[in-house]
């Protein structure tokens, strides 16, 4: 009966901030938004002139209008979110059999960007707090396992290079990367900060609020369609290295030999680059993207509001220091007992998508997951523990307005 009653009291609080749902009126997750966008004019711009592939003036304006909103010197604009972080990784160095250390809650797609190179994932947990990579547990696992000799880092156990670092901000919320960084620079290793949804989202470091993505080497989003906003695919490496910026265009664009008319590459490339009619959709989206993120900003605060006095849930808050984009709203079932909270979380699941509500569980483990069981991993039973009481709310901005 009272797990029931957790049920209940969790819909209808949801419903007291979203509106009335049912079956034939479902609230989902997150939409794409264009209202009051420029939209449908650059697309048409685009269809009209004929520049509708891998070349034209959109997507330099979104790489331009991404590096103002997000204070990198440069961004690259690319085809999506994941092959954007397998271009990063290669360009910091991953190679053929190397390990990349991620967290094992994230979307697929950072685990597959790893092995699309190649290389092998190797897990290092999370902390409550942000939901990101714990420096604690990145730096007891180096030391656990960790070699440095001349300036590469060899896993002891595996006798593998480890080459990288991949830490996730997970639904918006910055993860630690400060204390990441510091670890990271101790044993020579970049950091590639998978920022897929956590445009917006900043943090405060020496008395400077800088954007996700700007303190690693690279910082990879994406614009698929459930993200913040969306060029319908598309993802963007930004970073503040000239050299690593001059690459990673040479390198999406087939490495070709800027000339007029021969065809010549210098090395193998991949053909990532975003088409000019997506990055249209991105410039449109960038021109409110104040706007959606204030209305993101008001829904978060009637969710608090909605949940001040659950028994059940808490909705899930960042630390002072660090600012969120809101991305996924998420709730954290408050019971610690395992066998409660899966019941209680199948049974709210069940019911909210009977009645037309669409919320969501986090990702199962990338460690869950057949392909990445086996591969090396350190302790990981904070993500454990944590990933089973997650549940993401409906978040688009578009349910502000009611
Ligand atoms: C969406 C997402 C990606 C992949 O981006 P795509 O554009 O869908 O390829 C990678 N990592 C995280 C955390 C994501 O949410």
């Amino acid at each position: 009966m009272k797990i029931n009653q957790g049920t209940i009291e969790i819909i209808n609080n949801i419903r007291s901030v979203v509106g009335d749902f049912d079956k034939n009126n479902p609230v989902y997750l997150h939409e794409p938004d264009f209202r009051n966008t420029k939209a449908l004019d650059y697309v048409k711009n685009c269809i009209e002139n004929g520049w509708v592939s891998s070349a034209g003036s959109w997507v330099s304006k979104f790489e331009e209008d991404i590096c103002k909103f997000t204070g990198a010197s440069h961004t690259v604009a690319v085809t999506n979110g994941t092959d954007g972080l397998r271009l990063a990784l290669y360009l910091v160095g991953v190679r053929q059999g190397d390990e990349v250390i991620i967290p094992p809650l994230s979307f697929v797609g950072t685990a597959n960007a790893v092995c699309h190179l190649n290389a092998i994932p190797h897990f290092v947990d999370i902390e409550a707090t942000s939901l990101g990579m714990s420096p604690k547990s990145l730096e007891q696992r180096l030391i656990d396992v960790g070699m440095l000799k001349n300036g590469i880092v060899i896993n002891r156990e595996t006798g593998r290079r480890i080459s990288a670092i991949l830490p996730v901000d997970v639904f918006g919320i910055p993860c630690d990367v400060k204390a990441l960084k510091k670890i990271a620079l101790r044993w020579n290793l970049p950091i590639i900060e998978d920022c897929a949804e956590a445009l917006g989202s900043k943090v405060l470091i020496d008395r400077k609020i800088v954007h996700c993505g700007t303190l690693a080497q690279i910082g990879v989003i994406s614009f698929n369609g459930n993200k913040l906003i969306t060029t319908g695919g598309g993802g963007a490496l930004i970073t503040n290295n000239n050299n690593l910026a001059k690459l990673a265009k040479h390198i999406s664009t087939t490495a070709k030999i800027q000339h007029q008319w021969e065809y010549n590459h210098d090395q193998v490339g991949w053909n990532d680059r975003m088409p000019n009619i997506n990055a249209a959709l991105g410039v449109a989206q960038l021109e409110n993207i104040d706007d959606r993120l204030i209305k993101k900003k008001n829904l978060f605060k009637k969710y608090i509001y909605a949940f001040k006095d659950c028994k059940f849930a808490e909705i899930i808050k960042t630390k002072e220091d660090v600012f969120s984009n809101n991305w996924l709203i998420s709730l954290r079932l408050k019971n610690r007992d395992s066998e409660v909270v899966t019941k209680l979380r199948n049974d709210l699941l069940i019911n909210a998508f009977k009645s037309g509500l669409c919320l969501r569980p986090a990702w199962n483990l990338l460690s869950n997951l057949p392909m990445y069981k086996n591969v090396p991993s350190g302790d990981i039973s904070v993500a454990e523990f944590e990933n089973q009481r997650i549940i993401n709310l409906p978040s688009s901005p578009q349910l502000d307005d009611l």
